[in-house]
């Protein structure tokens, strides 16, 4: 499999990004060109800036409907380019081409679905957004063992905040995988507001410590 980080960032995304620094596109990524997660109000300039073959686009999914991951011109401009939005909403398992994908609840102040997804023999654990693995989420991860783990990393390392409960600090990703440890094989973080983080190069080294790939704005991992 592979994934194209279209956006990074979190809700807190600036009027202009003009200059300002550590801005990302709000959260969503491309699976091997033609699953999108996240039809997001930057996803159309991703598209633009990354070179993505928009007619390649048939799937589009949603963990959510906060406006950083859901925006209904996109999605709407998506579709008439080919795309088929397939709801995503229930928990339980969905089978569509060469994917199946089973929707996990995460904890969010909204309900949001995360996922695990199966292509071709490889597998991605989608965590955004939400704080702290549900119970039935580590179970899946225990079950399916991702190759690739994504994970919620809104709120830099701030503690004592009241956003714990709907979003990950750095601490709790770093904790959770040194509890997870290799059953998933690749962790990766996203969905970085940029008021709490500081700039990439900074926050990449930092994570590199504890074997944790930060995600940017365009990167490619194949898995
Ligand atoms: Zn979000
Ligand atoms: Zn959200």
């Amino acid at each position: 499999m592979k994934i194209l980080f279209l956006g990074t960032g979190a809700a807190d995304f600036p009027e202009d990004p003009q200059g300002v620094v550590g801005f990302r596109r709000t959260a969503s990524a491309l699976i091997n060109d033609d699953l999108l997660i996240d039809p997001g109000p930057w996803v159309l300039d991703a598209i633009k800036e990354f070179n993505v073959d928009i007619s390649k686009i048939k799937y589009i999914i949603n963990t959510h409907n906060h406006s950083d991951h859901f925006c209904e011109s996109t999605l709407s401009y998506l579709c008439t380019q080919g795309a088929e939005f397939i709801k995503t909403e229930d928990e339980g398992t969905i089978s569509f081409g060469e994917y199946e994908i089973e929707i996990l609840k995460g904890n969010h102040t909204i309900s949001v679905s995360h996922f695990i997804i199966k292509n071709n023999g490889s597998c991605l654990f989608y965590g955004l957004d939400g704080a702290w693995l549900q119970y039935k989420e580590i179970e899946s991860i225990w079950k399916n063992k991702p190759d690739l783990g994504v994970f919620d990393a809104t709120l830099g390392f701030i503690s004592q905040d009241y956003r714990l409960f709907e979003h990950n600090n750095l601490n709790m990703v770093i904790e959770m995988k040194k509890s997870i440890g290799k059953d998933i094989k690749k962790y990766v973080i996203s969905h970085m507001a940029y008021t709490l983080h500081t700039d990439h190069s900074t926050l990449s080294k930092e994570m590199e410590k504890h074997d944790i790939i930060t995600a940017y704005d365009g990167m490619i991992i194949e898995f």
